[in-house]
This record gives C-alpha cells, structure tokens and sequence, in this order.
C-alpha cells in the first residue's frame, strides 16, 4: 500500500542530550494508539532506546526510527541521538528529514548541543518547530527560554501557545495546561487518563489580558506574512483559522518564523497539540525542493560539471531514487534504511547502486517500527517521499545511492569528520580474530564513523569520534558478541606535518639487474597553514625538462609516498604542499623505475628537511556551570592545556568556551560533575589539529 504523499511527514526530533526527545517520542507514540502503554527512559521500557546500551545509559545513541498515524498524517518520526560522539547520526538524519521538531528543556533552556543541532538544520534548510518541554520542573521558566531561542539562536519563534503556571505541584502557580493562542482557548489534560483527554475550556479571567497580549504579538508577527490577514485585522473582522494555518504553514515551510509550542512530556502535557502542529506546519516530502544529483559519468571521472547536475522531483511517475541513510546488521541479512526522493519501489525487484557501479537485490521492503521487525511491517511497494527498511541489498552501505538502473544518479555523499581517537583491541587467539574481522565489518557497514586498521604486528585499532564512541563499541564487542578480546586504553589519533619549506633534490643511481639507472626529481615540499587542509601536489616542471609520462610516474609516487605515514611515527601525513620544480633524465639510462626511486629518495629527504611536526587532535569544548564554580572550572582547563577563548553570563549560568588537546580532557565529563557536584555541562567536538608539546613527539622518536 502506497501512503500518500501529502500526508507523509518524515520528522526528527532533535535536542541537546536529556532535553526529553525520547520522552516526546514516546509519548507521541502512546497517544496515537501505536503503544498501549507508557513507556519511562528511567525504567527502561521506552520503544526506541532499544539498545542494551542505550537502556543502560538512558541515552539515545543509534537513531530508531518508527512510524505512526496521528489523525491523517503518517508520521516517519527519527528520534536522534544528543551526544556529541555521535553527530553523525544527526548528521544523517537531519539529510533525511522534512521537518523537525526541536526539544527545549524550560529549565536549562538553550544548551550548548541545542545551539549545534539548530545550526546543523539551518545548514540543511530543515523547517522547524520549537517544543520548550519540562514546563513541569522546579525552576522552568517560559519567557527565559523563549528570549534565549531569539537571542542566541538568531530566530524567529512564533508563539503559538504559552503556559498556565510553571514547575511541580507543590509550588503556588504550578504548571497545569497551556492557552492556544490560535483558538483563544484553555486547554487541561486530564492526569487519571495520562493525558489521553483534553478539556478544552474557556480562558480564566485573570488569564484574559496576558494571553491577549501574546496573541497581539503573534498575530504582529504574522501580519508580515499575509496581507490578507492584516486587511481583515483592520477592518477589524474575524481572522478565519485556515487563513492563520495557512499563513503559519508557509512562513515555517520558508524558515523565516518557527511556531513555539510548550508542555511536560513526562506528563503528559502538550503532546497531541504538538502532534496536530506537525500535521499542520511542517512540510510533506512534496513540499521540499526536488533533489540535486549528477548523472555518472561513462568513464571513471566523476566530476561534478554543470551540465551533469539533474534534478528529481519529488513525484511517484520520476523514476526511482534513494539515499540510504543507515546500514542496521542482521544474522539474516542488513536491513537498510533508505529514504526514496523519486519514483517508486516495488519488493523483488533490482536497483543500481551508482556509487559502487553495481546492480542489487531488492527482496523485501518492511515499513520500519522502532528496531523490531514485526511481520505486518511488510509491504509491497514504497512511495516517493517515504522510508523504507530494504533486505537483500548487498552492497549497500551507508551513504550510498540507489537508484532505476536505467536513470542513474549520484546524490551527494554524506560526509563525516575525521576520527580523533584510538584503541587497540587485540583478540585471545586465531580463531577469535577471525571473528573480530567479521564483527568489525559489519559494525562498520552500521556505523561509518567508526574506522578499523589492522596494524603490521596483529593488532586492530578501532579510531572514533571520542571517548563514548569507542567506549560504546567496545561494549557491544564484549556484550552483543561475546568476543574473546583484550582493549587497550584509548589513545588520541596524531597527525604529522612538517615545520618549514625546503628544495630538496633526490637521485637514483644504481645498477638494477646489470643496467645502469638514473633519474633525478627536484621537490619542494611546504607547510600548509589552513588547519584542515590535507595534502596538495602541484608541478611547475617544464615539458622539455620531464616528459610526460616521467611527470605521471612522479606525481603517481608522490600520491603514494604522502599516504604513508610520517617520519615521527609514521602518523598519517598531512597539510603538505608538494611541488615538483623538475629533473632531470639520461636517455637510455631513465625509466619509469629510475624516476620512483629518485621520488622516494626526494620525499625522504624533504620531510627531513621540513623539519617533522606532530600533531594531535584540539577540541572545542563548552562548559555551562553555575558562576561558583567558574574559578575550579578555568584553573582546571588550565591545567589541561586548555585556552579559553570566551566566558559569558547567561541568566543563571556562566558559559566557558575553551579549546584543548582531546589528550588532556579523557575521563573529562566524570571530572566536570565532581568539579560542579553535577550540576555543570558540556559539549566536544573536534575543532583541528595542532602541534603536540616537544615532549610528546620526543617519546616516539629514538
Ligand atoms: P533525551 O536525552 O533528550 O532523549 O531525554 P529523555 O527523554 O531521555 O529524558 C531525560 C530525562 O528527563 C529523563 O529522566 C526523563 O524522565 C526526564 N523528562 C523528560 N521529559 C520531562 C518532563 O516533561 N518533565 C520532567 N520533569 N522530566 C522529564
Ligand atoms: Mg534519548
């Protein structure tokens, strides 16, 4: 059964770690019928943190995705994870996405990983609506949290609803219903149904004036948008509820405005307006632009050129595209998530995978329903616009495009960051390795940020984006594989570069099976000073002085020689500029041989030359605590190398921006909560790279 396209919403729902998304997530699911009972991230029993892990942790690390119908809409709804260690889950979902809706906590207000997730969907022009939840909590403040989505979001919420009352019962005024502001009407969710009913109810008269002051200001906000609207308001006519909708709808379909909404999840208050605002402002897939994509190339170049680019509208009758967005490992066979842009898929079919240049098995589609596969979750064929669990697909892996064989397309790639830390994991015996190997490639087909080299002496190092990564995947190696293996402490990823420019020049002049050989490469090699650059190979050689397949053969040993490591430790090189100046060739005596020993020998000598620099990993980390504890705090990122380069006061809280090396901040989220007695917070990310301490380069030099 195909599900309409107009009534498709494929919505995240994203927020900074305990904000309450998955508390939203369930219960939306309780009220549109899918759950017959509450689910409680503190007991465990909540439908999408289905991961031991996860179950254990409290916190959401793969994104679930489930699906419901709430009144005519079907909801495809990604609950993301908050962690930082885990971005490029949000990162893929947020491609992905139609709409989202973004969790506020009313008592932390805008957090550090709140402001990176709005920048992410600013990125991704992703339309939104603002949920300021926990409205219940000792010390939730409405108005406080509202000024700062304006102030430091650089937004423009629309305040569709606000709260009677705030914080727990026991208080004078607490938070027990919101005011519509649409329909000018009260509304109380009764408690002995779990919310499940609503009154709704006229305004209390001591409400009366402050709601139709916000109303005032809605309705200003929304006269910008709508002349019709105004002209009514001026002739002081009634402004019809379609017209409203409609003019909410298309101002959050631009991005210019992001109606506000407020509740308490865990009480269920809140949550089936939010739902009906889903239905009514966020956009179906037929809503978004068509999709960009480049038609392969015949041979290998795979260049983007403008007159390669296509587009595909989001209609049943284009042919058929996908993105597959996530790779989910089963004894049976991966289950792939893909989201279809064009056209439509029918099960036992075939699809192109462009990327890799193969054809694949489509065998079954399964409408997706948190992590379990139910057997009604089987269906025939998918729309435009919908997701979808495919098995049978065997080389699809994360990222990847699929598409009608006969239509190809590339859509563009999911990019991740760069992995800054290590652990080595070594397995008891041959047969365990065997099975680590295994293991580790199906985890890598799961999870792309997750890199695994097998080192020269039988060691595999598992890289991450931090602590919790690695420390996640070493958990489920011991826990859901039961594998016999022994890990190492983590370790950051270093990097090497060089310190200065040099000329070098290398030589071959040797006797190779009885022939005499000689060739001689002239390089320059120099520093890089853009923090992410990798590496650069250029020539200024003149024809006459290198023919051109000597120039191919050096500029080919070049690539290779800065993909091996560096001269330090033999870390990955990078933020090298290499140029070729010339050579020199005697006929007869110059091959293709000659001239790759004479590269060697000039990329050894220049990276002596240049003076070896490593690297290591800096982070961006952000710190929220009480101002108290401001002095610990900076004494203590002092003493980590740390440079602070902003603090700030907002409302109750002080916020610190530092910059350290990842090296110095291990175990940093257990010494902030002891610092604080748990109440700060904070946010890594990886910023670059930056030289190491001489020290640190010294130990693995002999
Ligand atoms: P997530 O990390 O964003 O997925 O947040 P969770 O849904 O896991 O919630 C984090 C914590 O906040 C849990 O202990 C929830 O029970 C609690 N919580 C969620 N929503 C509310 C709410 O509306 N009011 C209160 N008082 N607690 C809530
Ligand atoms: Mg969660």
């Amino acid at each position: 059964m195909l599900r309409q396209l107009e009534n498709l919403r494929n919505l995240g729902i994203i927020a900074h770690i305990d904000a309450g998304k998955t508390t939203v997530t369930e219960r939306m699911l309780f009220y549109s019928g899918s759950k017959h009972r509450m689910g409680f991230v503190d007991k465990g029993t909540t439908e999408t943190d289905s991961d031991p892990e996860e179950q254990e942790r409290g916190i959401t690390i793969y994104s679930a995705c489930v699906t419901f119908t709430w009144q005519q809409t079907h909801i495809n709804l990604l609950d993301t994870p908050g962690h930082v260690d885990f971005t490029a889950e949000v990162e893929r979902c947020l491609r992905v996405l139609d709409g989202a809706t973004v969790v506020f906590s009313a008592r932390e207000g805008v957090e550090a990983q709140s402001e990176t997730v709005w920048r992410q969907a600013n990125r991704y022009q992703v339309p939104r609506l603002a949920f300021i939840n926990k409205m219940d909590r000792e010390g939730a403040n409405f108005e406080h949290v509202l000024q700062q989505i304006v102030e430091r979001l650089d937004s423009n919420p629309l305040v569709l609803q606000i709260p009677i009352g705030s914080g727990p019962r026991h208080v004078t005024d607490p938070f027990r219903g919101i005011i519509d502001l649409i329909n000018m009407q009260m509304l109380s969710f009764d408690p002995d149904t779990d919310g499940q009913e609503i009154l709704a109810g006229p305004i209390p008269e001591d409400l009366q004036g402050l709601a139709g002051t916000w109303r005032e200001k809605m309705l200003d906000q929304l006269y910008e948008y709508s002349d019709e609207l105004m002209e009514l308001a001026l002739q002081e006519k009634e402004l019809p509820l379609e017209l409203m909708q409609q003019t909410i709808r298309a101002a959050t379909l631009e991005g210019t405005i992001q109606p506000l909404l407020c509740g308490s999840a865990l009480h269920g208050i809140g949550i089936q307006p939010l739902l009906d605002a889903v239905g009514l402002y966020l956009p179906s897939p037929a809503d978004r632009p068509a999709v960009e994509g480049i038609k392969p190339a015949k041979d290998d170049s795979r260049k983007k050129t403008e007159s390669e680019v296509q587009h595909r509208e989001p209609a049943s009758d284009e042919p058929f595209c996908g993105l597959v967005f996530k790779v989910l490992p089963a004894k049976t066979g991966d289950m792939a998530w893909v989201r279809v842009y064009s056209g439509t898929l029918k099960g036992n079919s075939r699809v192109y995978n462009t990327g890799k240049e193969k054809k694949d098995n489509v065998s079954q589609l399964w409408q997706i329903h948190a992590t379990k596969r139910e057997p009604q979750g089987q269906v025939d064929a998918v729309n435009t616009g919908d997701i979808v669990g495919i098995i049978g697909m065997r080389h699809a892996t994360t990222g990847d495009t699929i598409c009608d064989a006969t239509h190809p397309i590339l859509l563009e790639k999911i990019e991740f960051p760069e992995t800054v830390i290590s652990m080595a994991v070594e397995p008891e015996n041959t047969a365990e390795r065997d099975k680590l190997q295994d293991v580790l490639e199906m985890l890598k087909r799961q999870d792309p940020t997750l890199q695994v080299i097998s080192g020269e002496t039988g060691q595999t190092l598992l890289c991450g984006m931090g602590e919790l990564h690695l420390e996640v995947t070493k958990n489920r190696l011991l826990r859901d594989f039961n594998l016999n293996v022994r890990f190492h402490k983590p370790q950051v990823s270093y990097r090497e570069t060089i310190g200065r420019a040099a000329d070098v020049t290398g030589q071959c002049q040797r006797q190779v099976a009885g022939q005499q050989k000689s060739a001689q490469v002239s390089i320059r090699i120099e520093p890089l000073e853009d923090g992410n650059q990798p590496i650069l190979i250029l020539s200024h050689a003149s024809p006459e002085e290198l023919p051109g397949e000597y120039l191919a053969t050096i500029l080919d040993e070049l690539k290779s020689c800065t993909q091996g490591g560096g001269r330090i430790a033999g870390f990955p090189l990078t933020r090298l500029k290499v140029t070729i100046l010339g050579g020199q060739y005697v006929d007869g005596e110059s091959d293709e041989i000659a001239f790759r020993i004479a590269t060697n020998d000039a990329f050894e000598r220049a990276l002596e030359a240049g003076e070896p620099v490593l690297l290591e990993p800096v982070m961006k980390l952000i710190v929220s605590t009480p101002e108290d504890y401001l002095g610990d705090f900076a004494g203590d990122l002092q003493q980590r190398r740390a440079i602070i380069v902003n603090t700030e006061n907002r409302g109750s809280l002080t916020y610190i921006e530092a910059h350290a090396p990842l090296k110095e901040l291990f175990g940093y989220s257990s010494a902030m909560r002891s610092l604080s007695q748990g109440r700060a917070g904070c946010s890594l990310e990886p910023l670059h790279y930056a030289p190491a301490p001489a020290q640190d380069a010294d130990q693995f030099r002999f």
